[in-house]
C-alpha cells in the first residue's frame, strides 16, 4: 500500500509517496496532490530511497561503548540527570535538539525541560538556521509568523531573493518560480548575493553586493520608497508604528551612497530600486545569507520595514518570505524548542505565559529565564556549568561553528547522552550513553514546512533492532525521572495535546493557534491532510495568508517597524586573514551527509570538499583550479580542492559545510568558522569569517576505486564514498610508500596471488596504476601522480560493469585513458540521468541552444529540474573541471 509522508530534507516540506514491493524494495515518488510539490522532487528527495538501508544504524542502546539493554540506559539517563539537578541545580543539564525531529518529539522533549527538569537550556540546530528571523518576526510581528505562503511567490511580479541559493536549497520551489516567472513575462526575478549562485540563471538582475551589507540595500530602498512617495499611508496609519524613527534610520540614503557601501553599481541598485517601487506585487524571500550574520535580526527587519512601508503584505503575490532550511524548523518553533520560547510560541519572559503553560501540564516547575543559545550552550559544556547534555538527532561538532572547541566541550562534559539513528557520527564517537532513535521512514509524526504548513511524515518501514521514536525515548526517561505527564498512548495524543496548549487561554492573542485539531482522533490525525495554521473555529481548515487587515499579535495589534543601523561583520578580514569565509549547501548534500551520502547518485555531482576563489585572489594565493589549497582562520584549518571562477566575489571564498570526519580528513569547514554570534537571535555568523589559503601540496596524489569498502588512512588529506558499485577514494600524502604495488594490493585488500594485475609503472614521472582483475571482473585500481593531474574518474566506473573486461578496457587500464570510445562525461550534473559535464558541452559544441536543447539531445534536466540552473551556467560561461570526475 503506498504510503504518504513529507521529504525529510528541506523547508520546502514536499509530498512524497513511499511504495514498498512484494520484495521489499521502496520506490520513492512526488505526490502530486500535495500542496507543496505538486508532484515534483528535487534530485535529493528523488534519491531517498537510495537511503534507507540499516548499514551503519544503531539498532541497540550503547553504554560506554559496549552494548546495553534498554532498561540500563534509560536508568542512566534518568539517574545521571535527576542526581546532576539535585547536585548543581537545573541549569547544570541541557539538551541540543534539532530541526529534524517532529513536533511531537521536540513537544514532550520541551514540556521536559522547562515544565519538568525546570531549565529551559534546550537549544536546537535551528537556531544555526532560522533564528533571526524568528527575532525579527517578533519584533515586527510580535509573533513568530510567516505572512504568506507558497502561492505568492507564483503570482509575484518582482521576486527578490536575498541570502538565498534557493536554486540549489529549496529547489522544488525555485522550479515552482520560475514556471510563473515562464507564464508570466512580466515577472522579475532579483538575487541579492555575494556570489554568482545557480539561482541566478533564473535573475533579471544579480546584486553582488558587498557580505553583510544587506541592511544598508534595505535601509536605501526604505529611504528610495520615501523619496518615490511609495508610501501606503492608510496601512502605516491603520495597523503599524514607528515608521519615522525607522525613516530616520534610513536617514535618506541616497541611491549612490547605498551602492558605494554595498559595493555595487549605482545603476544596478537604482534599478533595484525603481523595480520596487512600481510593483506592488513583491515577494522578498530571504535565507540563510541573511540569517547567519552577526546582525541577522536587523537585516531581516530592514527588509520587513520595506513591505510594512508599502502595505505590502498579507495579501496575493506580496510580501516577506522567510524560507526555512529544516523540515520541521518551524514545528520546533512552534512547540517552543528554542532556549527564549515556551510552548505555543509564548514568551519565557511574560509571567503570565509561564503561568498558563505551568498549569495547562501542571508541572511542578517551570523555567522562568532563556536558556542558554547553542553557541553558548556548549561553551557552559566547555566550562562545567552544564554537566549533562541530551543531544537529539543533529551532529554539532560538525555544524556548531568553532568544532573543535565544541569537541573538546563534549570530551569535558560528565553525562553526554545522544539519541541517533547512525553508530557513527563526529558526535555519536562523544557519547557515554547512545539511544537507538527511528529515522525517516520508520517516524510518525508531524512537521511545519516554510509556509505554516502542517504535514504528517508516516511510517512505512518496521521499527529495526530495538530503535525507538524520540518522543518514546523522552517519555521513557522522563517517567523513570519520577515525572506524571508523559505516559502518553501514541504520538496522535501528543498532537492532541500540543493543539491544545495552543489554543489554551489564547483568545486571539497569540499567532500560533490550532485548536481546531485539538479533539481530533487517531484515525483522522493518520489520515490528516497538510493544513496551514491557524487552523481555529475562524479557519477551521487553515489560513493561507495573514495581516493584510493588521491584527498583529503586538499588544495595540500593529506592526512595529524597526530603525535598523546597519553593522559590519562582527569579524573584519586582515592581512594575515584576507579573505571572508562563507559558507552553506550544494545541491545534492544535506547537512552532515548521514543521509545524503548514502545514495551513490548523490556522490557524483560534488565528490570532494571544495573551496571556491575569484581567479585573481586564487592567483594571488597561487592557487591552481583542481588543485588542493589549506584554509587557515583564528580557530582552524581544513583541505579542500580548489575551484576558480569568476562567480565568486572578489575577496570571498565559499566552502560547502557538509564534509566530516566520517567521510573525509581535515575537511569540517566548520572548524573555522568564527562563534561570532547576533546579540539578539543568538545566530551564528557562519557567512563572515575572516580566513587565509595557500596552495596544499602534497607529494603524491592518489585515488582508489574498489569493491571492497576501503580503510580511512590515519592522517593526510582523503575523501571517502559509495559509489554505485564500488568504493571511491581520494588521498594525498608526502610519504612514499617502500613499494606502491605493495600498497595497491593493501589498499585493495588483495594478495598478489588472489587475483590478475594489470600494472603500469613510470618511475621517471612518478606515474603508477594497478588494477585487480579476478575471473575476468575488475576488482579495483590505485593510480598515482606526482601532482593533482591525475586521471579522470568517470570513464573507469563504466569498467565495474563489464564482465569480463574487454580487451581494449584492459588497454584503457594500462594507458590511463580510455582507448575505445568510451565516454568520459566529467563530473555529474543531472543525477536522475547520469550526465556529465563533459556530455553537455559536447552538445553545447554541436549546436545545443539551450537547457530545452539539451533536454531532447541527453534528457537532462527533464526529470527533477534540480540540474537546470546548472545546465544553463555551463550553456552560457562554460565551467572548467575542477573536481575530479
Ligand atoms: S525541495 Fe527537495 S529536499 Fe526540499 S523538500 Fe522538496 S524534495 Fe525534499
Amino acid at each position: 500500500m503506498p504510503v504518504k509522508t513529507s521529504c525529510p530534507y528541506c523547508g520546502v516540506g514536499c509530498g512524497v509517496i513511499a511504495s514498498t514491493d512484494k520484495a521489499g524494495a521502496v520506490s520513492i515518488t512526488g505526490d502530486p496532490m500535495h500542496p507543496a510539490n505538486f508532484g515534483r522532487l528535487c534530485s535529493k528527495g528523488s534519491a531517498l530511497a537510495d537511503t534507507i538501508g540499516l548499514e551503519g544504524r544503531l539498532l541497540s542502546p550503547v553504554v560506554d561503548g559496549q552494548e546495553a539493554s534498554w532498561d540500563a540506559a534509560l536508568d542512566l539517563v534518568a539517574e545521571g540527570f535527576v542526581r546532576t539537578i539535585r547536585e548543581h541545580g537545573p541549569d547544570s543539564v541541557a539538551f541540543y535538539v534539532s530541526g529534524q525531529l517532529l513536533t511531537e518529539d521536540y513537544y514532550v522533549v520541551n514540556k521536559l525541560a522547562k515544565g519538568f527538569c525546570g531549565t529551559a537550556n534546550i537549544d536546537t540546530n535551528s537556531r544555526l538556521c532560522m533564528a533571526s528571523s524568528v527575532a525579527g518576526h517578533r519584533r515586527a510581528f510580535g509573533s513568530d509568523t510567516v505572512p504568506g505562503c507558497y502561492e505568492d511567490l507564483e503570482l509575484a511580479d518582482l521576486l527578490i531573493l536575498v541570502g538565498s541559493n534557493a536554486a540549489w536549497c529549496h529547489p522544488v520551489l525555485y522550479q515552482r518560480m520560475m514556471a510563473a516567472k515562464e507564464r508570466n513575462p512580466a515577472c522579475r526575478v532579483v538575487v541579492i548575493d555575494p556570489r554568482r549562485t545557480a539561482t541566478c540563471e533564473g535573475a533579471d538582475l544579480h546584486l553582488p553586493l558587498r557580505p553583510g551589507s544587506d541592511a544598508v540595500l534595505f535601509n536605501g530602498l526604505l529611504a528610495a520608497l520615501e523619496r518615490a512617495n511609495a508610501v501606503d499611508g492608510t496601512f502605516v496609519r491603520s495597523f503599524t508604528t514607528g515608521m519615522d524613527a525607522a525613516l530616520a534610520s534610513a536617514a535618506g540614503q541616497t541611491v549612490a551612497e547605498t551602492a558605494d557601501i554595498c559595493g555595487l553599481a549605482e545603476a544596478a541598485v537604482d534599478r533595484f530600486f525603481d523595480w520596487f517601487i512600481r510593483t506592488e506585487r513583491a515577494v522578498t524571500l530571504y535565507s540563510q545569507g541573511i540569517n547567519q550574520s552577526s546582525s541577522g535580526v536587523d537585516k531581516v527587519n530592514a527588509i520587513i520595514n520595506c513591505h510594512l512601508l508599502t502595505g505590502r503584505i498579507g495579501r496575493p503575490g506580496m510580501g516577506p518570505f522567510s524560507l526555512t532550511g529544516q523540515p520541521n524548523a518551524m514545528g520546533g518553533r512552534e512547540v517552543g524548542g528554542l532556549a527564549n520560547q515556551l510552548a505555543a510560541h509564548m514568551d519565557i519572559d511574560n509571567p503570565l505565559h509561564r503561568d498558563i503553560v505551568q498549569r495547562f501540564w501542571g508541572s511542578p516547575v517551570i523555567a522562568d529565564k532563556a536558556g542558554l543559545k547553542a553557541v553558548d550552550m556548549f561553551d557552559a559544556i566547555a566550562d562545567g556549568r552544564i554537566k549533562a547534555v541530551w543531544i537529539m538527532s543533529t551532529n554539532p561538532l560538525v555544524s556548531l561553528p568553532d568544532a573543535n572547541r565544541a569537541r573538546a566541550a563534549l570530551d569535558a562534559c560528565d553525562l553526554v547522552v545522544v539519541s541517533d539513528a547512525l553508530r557513527y557520527t563526529e558526535t555519536t564517537r562523544h557519547a557515554r550513553v547512545l539511544l537507538p532513535a527511528l529515522t525517516w521512514g520508520e517516524k510518525d509524526g508531524t512537521v511545519t514546512n516554510s509556509e505554516r504548513r502542517i504535514c504528517r511524515q508516516r511510517p512505512f518501514l518496521p521499527a529495526p533492532g530495538a530503535a525507538r521514536a524520540d518522543w518514546k525515548i523522552v517519555c521513557d526517561v522522563a517517567q523513570r525521572m519520577g515525572f506524571a505527564g508523559f505516559g502518553y498512548a501514541n504520538v496522535a495524543e501528543i498532537f492532541r495535546e500540543h493543539a491544545k496548549l495552543s489554543g489554551f487561554e489564547n483568545g486571539g492573542s497569540r499567532g500560533f493557534d490550532i485548536s481546531a485539531l485539538e479533539t481530533i482522533q487517531d484515525r483522522a490525525y493518520d489520515a490528516l491532510a497538510p493544513v496551514q495554521w491557524p487552523a481555529t473555529s475562524e479557519f477551521p481548515t487553515g489560513a493561507p495568508r495573514l495581516f493584510e487587515s493588521g491584527g498583529f499579535f503586538t499588544a495595540d495589534r500593529k506592526a512595529r517597524f524597526v530603525p535598523v543601523t546597519p553593522r559590519a561583520p562582527q569579524s573584519a578580514t586582515s592581512r594575515d586573514y584576507p579573505l571572508a569565509l562563507n559558507t552553506g549547501r550544494i545541491r545534492d548534500h544535506w547537512h552532515t551527509m548521514t543521509r545524503t551520502a548514502r545514495s551513490p547518485r548523490l556522490m557524483l555531482h560534488v565528490f570532494e570538499p571544495c573551496a571556491e576563489f575569484h581567479p585573481e585572489d586564487a592567483r594571488r594565493e597561487g592557487l591552481e583550479n583542481g588543485a588542493l589549497a589549506r584554509l587557515s582562520s583564528a580557530y582552524g584549518t581544513m583541505v579542500a580542492r580548489v575551484t576558480v571562477t569568476p562567480e565568486q566575489r572578489r575577496g570571498c571564498v565559499f566552502v560547502p559545510m557538509h564534509w566530516s570526519g566520517e567521510y573525509a580528513g581535515e575537511a569540517r569547514i566548520n572548524a573555522l568558522v568564527n562563534p561570532a554570534t547576533d546579540p539578539i537571535s543568538g545566530q551564528p555568523e557562519l557567512k563572515h569569517t575572516p580566513a587565509r589559503a595557500e596552495p596544499y601540496s602534497p607529494k603524491w596524489h592518489v585515488f582508489v576505486l574498489s569493491r571492497r569498502e576501503i580503510e580511512a588512512p590515519a592522517g593526510g588529506y582523503w575523501v571517502r564514498g559509495r559509489m554505485e558499485r564500488y568504493f571511491r577514494m581520494e588521498l594525498a600524502f608526502d610519504e612514499r610508500p617502500a613499494s606502491w604495488r605493495d600498497w595497491a594490493h593493501e589498499q585493495l585488500g588483495l594478495a598478489e596471488a588472489e587475483v590478475e594485475w594489470i600494472a603500469y609503472r613510470d618511475p621517471g614521472a612518478g606515474r603508477y596504476r594497478y588494477a585487480a582483475v579476478r575471473d575476468g571482473r575488475l576488482e579495483g585500481c590505485v593510480f598515482v601522480a606526482p601532482d593533482h593531474k591525475l586521471v579522470a574518474r568517470s570513464w573507469l566506473s563504466s569498467l565495474f560493469t563489464e564482465n569480463p573486461l574487454s580487451p581494449a578496457a584492459r588497454m584503457s587500464l594500462l594507458a590511463g585513458q580510455p582507448v575505445d570510445a568510451r565516454e568520459d562525461i566529467g563530473p555529474v550534473v543531472c543525477s536522475c540521468f547520469g550526465i556529465g559535464r563533459s556530455q553537455i558541452a559536447t552538445e553545447a559544441l554541436k549546436g545545443a541552444r539551450d537547457i530545452n536543447d539539451i533536454g531532447k539531445r541527453l534528457k537532462a534536466g527533464t526529470n527533477c529540474g534540480a540540474c537546470r540552473p546548472e545546465i544553463a551556467r555551463l550553456l552560457h560561461v562554460g565551467t572548467q573541471d575542477a573536481q575530479p570526475a
